[in-house]
């Protein structure tokens, strides 16, 4: 049925970047025959679901939406795959996304734009715009995305579905094509935080292939969502409310999630994070400078797209780089190394470390006094198709709600909570680390 769906309706939202119709059918045959056979099964078994093609599927090309990786099959699954499969899930495809995960709006796929399912001259938002879309337009009743500055919760916000992140090593990273390596997380899309929760529990946990990994243990998500927020402390940043760009319809929904919230038992307290305006700033000089180190890779040798048509080797690598990546992957490159060069280093990166420790001191303050936090995702609803395009700054800002919590490691989601001008609206939860299971209770008492 998702397949026929997809069939139906991809054509024109163009979610997915490959359709892997002959493996889910296999898959799902499996997990037909683990049921007839009396066999353990889970939750998962038999669920179709679509992965972002950050994430790395043995034999399966995983391409970043980048022609430098456009032929690249992995040898290996990531170890989130390999936790989906063992669990019985099955796979619909790889989803698009912004080259390399950098982007709102996934329009910088090197293939084509993803459309917003509910207004299709509109973006998903993005980076992962094809997981967001596919969920919202019934295409996958899951997926998987990665999250480095909002890249799970924007799409979820704007496309009207659930979307979580993970703290900073409650889910392998090992087999994530890495983009900035101190931020980026995978995490879960679904319909409802019941289902998220249920993705969550399938990936999270240790890995030894990862040493960012944490050991933490993983708690039953769904033995937590009992309903009841009565008594819980709610935080409401001001300066989550007040920042520059601000929908006025996207605040008025906000607030009435608030109240919503208060109605069911909450406990609301006006909280402060100070350092919020900083946080698009530490980030762009953070997230590039990891990025420039970790696409030095691609130099045309060891795997990905190779310029051959030459016998001088640094002119091979200058092509490859040249018509590889796309003009944003180009852009985070030049600003990483910028701001990694000698003489430039304390003046940016150094800043921005400090930057980021004041930041997750905000959030540490914050979290004695709440037990999570609420904003609105996103400062707009989903914007036209080439509407930021052309001004890289405007598409930064859409992410000033969400880029706090990758640098400071905590956990977030983002939940349908109305509509602005008949566009959707998120609401995001923000928890301390490893409080993934309070955030999906709020986010499951709330839906
Ligand atoms: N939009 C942000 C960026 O372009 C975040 C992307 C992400 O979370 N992968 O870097």
């Amino acid at each position: 049925a998702f397949l026929e769906r997809i069939e139906a309706l991809d054509g024109r939202i163009r979610a997915f970047t490959l359709v892997t119709a002959d493996l889910a059918l296999q898959q799902a045959q499996e997990a037909d025959q683990r049921l007839q056979r009396g066999e353990q099964v889970t939750p998962l078994t038999g669920i179709p679901l679509a992965i972002k093609d950050v994430i790395c599927t043995k034999d399966i090309p995983t391409t970043c939406s980048s022609r430098m990786l456009e032929h690249f099959r992995p040898p290996f699954n990531a170890t989130v795959m390999e936790r989906l499969q063992a669990a019985g899930a099955v796979m619909l495809g790889k989803t698009n996304m912004d080259e390399f995960a950098m982007g709102s709006s996934t329009e910088h796929s090197a293939f084509f734009p993803t459309h917003n399912p509910w207004d299709l001259e509109r973006t998903p938002g993005g980076s992962s715009g094809g997981s967001a879309a596919a969920v919202a337009a019934g295409m996958a009743p899951g997926a998987l995305g990665s999250d480095t500055g909002g890249s799970i919760r924007q799409p979820a916000a704007l496309c009207n579905v659930v979307g979580l992140k993970p703290t900073y090593g409650r889910v392998s990273r090992f087999g994530l094509v890495a983009f900035a390596s101190s931020l980026d997380q995978i995490g879960p899309f679904a319909r409802t935080a019941r289902d998220a929760a249920l993705l969550l529990q399938a990936i999270a946990g240790p890995d030894p292939r990862d040493s960012t990994c944490s050991a933490t243990p993983v708690p039953d998500y769904t033995a937590e969502l009992t309903g009841e927020i009565r008594g819980l402390r709610i935080g409401v940043p001001v300066e989550y409310w007040e920042a520059p760009g601000m929908d006025p319809g996207v605040a008025r929904v906000g607030q009435e999630a608030v109240n919503r919230l208060r109605e069911l038992g909450a406990e609301i307290r006006e909280v402060s994070l100070p350092h919020t305006r900083y946080g698009v700033a530490a980030y762009y000089i953070i997230a590039p400078a990891e990025a420039s180190a970790n696409l030095a890779r691609y130099d045309g040798v060891k795997y990905g797209y190779s310029y051959r048509d030459t016998s001088d080797m640094w002119e091979a690598l200058d092509k490859t780089r040249q018509y590889g990546f796309g003009p944003e992957v180009k852009r985070r490159i030049m600003l990483g190394t910028y701001v990694l060069s000698a003489g430039y280093y304390d003046a940016y990166y150094k800043q921005a470390q400090k930057v980021r420790a004041l930041i997750a001191q905000d959030f540490e303050r914050a979290f004695e006094q709440c037990d999570v936090l609420v904003s609105p995702a996103s400062p707009t609803v989903a914007f036209k198709l080439g509407e930021k395009l052309s001004d890289p700054y405007q598409m930064y800002l859409n992410d000033v709600f969400t880029i706090p919590a990758n640098l400071a490691g905590i956990c977030g989601i983002s939940i349908p909570s109305g509509f602005s001008e008949g566009l959707p609206v998120g609401l995001q939860i923000l928890g301390n680390a490893f409080a993934e299971a309070t955030i999906l209770r709020v986010a499951d008492a709330f839906q």
